[in-house]
């Protein structure tokens, strides 16, 4: 039961849209949706139902989230980011068929010596410059031998990780891709390959090498936002609409100024809506003042700090606003990653911030 009018609705079919187009981008490469993070927020299973047909697999960063995958009948491989945190996942990812990422020696140590009912995929990564997870590319050459040899392994494929893959024109892109071309070198050269993320899947300035063997890893073009400057075969959709409504307004004067700390002050006698959306939400508090949002087909803007529960808009400008009507915090009309920005921060944190306490409204 939810009384409260505050809730992030999620379009199926802007899913499907978005999907279709990192498909189209994708050309000849295989597809992954990244669904980790509850779907960046959306909803994991929303998410897996609307695209399962434009993905060849599912990726999450770790075991429990695949096991939400399977329990809910989704049979596509699933790749966990992270590979495993202990040996006692390892039967976990051969009884559910999860491929686990390799990018530690402690991980290959478990799998060599744990007694699986099948051998597993595995994915094993290179750090070429992330410095987060990974192989260094000299150690990539004992690491899979030592792979190829273990009976618990069925098959590798060699991925990396962009750490600026959003600049078109990073250095880092080149010096990376070359790293992983190098590493993959001492491997066999029929391996699947895995480099890209969404960013480097629109940026031109990235070339996808052998794209037949590739495995695209797509999470955010798929819920909507273009993390590159690159332009799109077709418009993306905005996949989730945060809305809350107007529950109480006043009028102030000149001079008076709004919300804790009074950072917002009324340079003409205006009128302020109070929003039923708040930091506790996932609004974010560094939204600064003046950030858009969306009422009654018109633009208004945050007027003053955003409360654990509730933000003030100035609606002076805003023709005919009653108790109840709708706010759009961001959707369709107002973009995440522009209010992203307002927040100094990237839609990523934005969609995975939104807190448990607004429900998720699948629609179509
Ligand atoms: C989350 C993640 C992705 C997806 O990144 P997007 O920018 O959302 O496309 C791809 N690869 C790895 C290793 C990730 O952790």
């Amino acid at each position: 039961m939810h009384f409260r009018p505050t809730r992030a609705e999620i379009s199926r079919q802007a899913l499907e849209n978005n999907a279709r187009v990192a498909r189209q981008l994708a050309a000849g490469a295989r597809l992954i949706g990244v669904v980790k993070a509850d779907g960046y927020g959306h909803g994991m299973l929303t998410v897996a139902n609307a695209i399962a047909r434009y993905v060849d697999a599912f990726a999450v960063a770790f075991v429990d989230e695949a096991v939400q995958l399977r329990n809910a009948g989704f049979q596509q491989p699933v790749i966990l980011l992270e590979g495993c945190f202990s040996e006692a996942e390892l039967p976990i990812c051969a009884h559910y068929n999860f491929q686990p990422v390799v990018h530690q020696q402690e991980q290959l140590n478990a799998i060599t010596t744990a007694r699986l009912v099948r051998p597993l995929a595995v994915w094993l990564k290179v750090d070429t410059g992330m410095h987060r997870l990974g192989w260094a590319p000299e150690q990539v050459a004992e690491a899979y031998q030592q792979l190829k040899r273990c009976p618990q392994v069925a098959s590798v494929t060699m991925m990396s990780h962009f750490a600026a893959a959003d600049s078109h024109n990073h250095k880092l892109n080149q010096q990376q891709l070359e790293l992983f071309e190098d590493a993959c070198a001492v491997t066999e050269a029929n391996l699947d390959l895995s480099v890209a993320n969404s960013a480097a899947l629109v940026s031109t300035a990235i070339d996808l090498a052998h794209p037949s063997q590739q495995w695209v890893r797509s999470g955010i073009l798929i819920y909507g936002d273009n993390p590159s400057s690159s332009q799109l075969p077709a418009p993306l959709q905005s996949v989730m609409r945060l809305v809350a409504a107007v529950i109480a307004i006043r009028d102030i004067k000149a001079g008076d100024t709004v919300s804790y700390g009074g950072t917002w002050e009324a340079k003409r006698d205006s009128t302020i809506a109070t929003v039923s959306i708040g930091y506790a939400d996932g609004y974010p508090r560094h939204a600064k003042n003046g950030t858009p949002v969306f009422i009654n087909g018109h633009k208004a803007h945050l007027a003053g700090t955003v409360t654990m529960d509730m933000i003030m808009v100035d609606i002076t400008d805003v023709p005919e606003v009653n108790i109840g009507d709708e706010v759009e915090l961001w959707g369709a009309n107002v973009s995440v990653a522009e209010i992203a920005q307002c927040a100094d921060t990237i839609s990523y944190d934005l969609l995975t911030g939104v807190s448990a306490r607004v429900p998720r409204v699948p629609v179509s």
